[in-house]
């Protein structure tokens, strides 16, 4: 028998953005668990305002199980917060009411900022660094300053050690500011490895002495740019049947939903999407080929593939939910009806 490290982590019932917390049980087995050989486990829902003081206890429910990269034996259990009779979801647990979907497929892009004693890493004590410009992919001390590197590195080596579907990483437009990409089929499947990855990123940056700053526009109305998180989704009947007509008619069920998007596309928005720094504004719905500045970007090879493929919802911001973004794109997409059934 060995001895395991069990992490188990779960999201808070803060508002509007829940924090990720987690805590370690010892349990042995003969090899690595199985999800089903991981015990339900609690916590004091009081500290985590998840409960009243005088009946504190949440239970833990194991719903997705990785390999700790950062421990001897470790295992990342991610959690959902149950009530006390352990089959009733908490009223903050989102992911167990979403819809699912194996066969639509989520690519998140998490931008954020590497924060250090109050400002961007990077940021001088007074004042501002050079302007954006030669951030954006940059190499090369003045552009990326010599430790974020080095862990945006060893993050993406822990989330493929973990086992994360991790696609990419890039230093982004401003100083300070860095991306990773996220791939999954299924919305809780993409969702649940999101939240594993940010956890990652939060617990690796501890011993650097840096925050991970994740709110969408944490330099305000300034010309520095905020933070995403692009969603890029698609169906199995966008990826293999597609066209124009269907394309047009979703994009239609988009826009009528513009509020019920943006309601869960992240606290504070309004701030980042205003038109300006490769946005659209957060109140009017868009959407156009390789445009930037769009809602939804139409990537050039859905078009030329005959209106088939993803698409790229550019709406979302760093501090979003990757459980409620992707369960609010799907319940727009069910409301479309499929031309095939129409015309039977
Ligand atoms: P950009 O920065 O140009 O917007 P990225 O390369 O950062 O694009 O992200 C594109 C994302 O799209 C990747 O995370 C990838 O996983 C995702 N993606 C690619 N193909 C599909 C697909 N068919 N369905 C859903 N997501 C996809
Ligand atoms: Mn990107
Ligand atoms: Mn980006
Ligand atoms: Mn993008």
């Amino acid at each position: 028998m060995t001895k395991y490290k069990l992490e188990y982590i779960w999201l808070d019932g803060y508002t509007p953005v829940p924090n990720l917390r987690g805590k370690t049980q010892i349990k042995e087995f003969a090899e690595f668990p199985t999800l089903e050989q991981l015990p339900l486990w609690g916590f004091d829902g009081s500290s985590t305002q998840q409960a009243e003081g005088h009946s504190s206890d949440c239970v833990l429910k194991p719903v997705a199980h990785y390999p700790d990269p950062a421990r001897t034996n470790g295992v990342l259990v991610l959690c959902e917060v149950m009530m006390p009779d352990g089959v009733t979801p908490h009223p903050s647990n989102k992911r167990a009411t979403i819809l699912d979907d194996e066969d639509a497929w989520f690519g998140f892009e998490q931008e954020y900022f590497f924060y250090k004693d109050g400002r961007p890493l990077g940021f001088p004590e007074h004042g501002y660094p050079a302007p954006q410009g030669e951030y954006y992919t940059g190499v090369g001390f003045k552009n990326v300053g010599s430790v974020a590197r080095q862990i945006v590195e060893e993050h993406l080596d822990q989330c493929l050690a973990a086992g994360l579907n991790h696609e990419g990483i890039n230093a982004e437009v401003a100083k300070g500011q860095w991306e990773f990409q996220i791939f999954g089929k299924g919305s809780r499947t993409a969702a649940d490895q999101m939240w594993v990855a940010r956890y990652l990123l939060m617990r690796l940056t501890e011993k650097y002495g840096i925050d991970i700053e994740w709110h969408c526009k944490p330099l305000g109305d300034t010309d520095w740019n905020g933070s995403g998180m692009h969603c890029n989704f698609s169906t199995k009947y966008m990826r293999e049947v597609g066209g124009k007509e269907y394309f047009e008619a979703l994009m239609a069920q988009f826009g009528k939903n513009l509020m019920e998007h943006i309601a869960v596309y992240g606290p504070d928005n309004d701030k980042r999407l205003t038109g300006k720094h490769e946005t659209a504004p957060w109140n009017k719905f868009s959407y156009g080929v390789a445009d930037r500045g769009a809602s939804i970007r139409v990537p050039h090879s859905f078009v030329n593939n005959g209106y088939k493929g993803y698409l790229e919802d550019r709406r979302p911001n760093s501090q979003g939910d990757p459980y409620q973004i992707a369960s609010r794109i799907l319940k727009t997409i069910s409301e479309v009806e499929l031309p095939a059934v129409k015309a039977a």
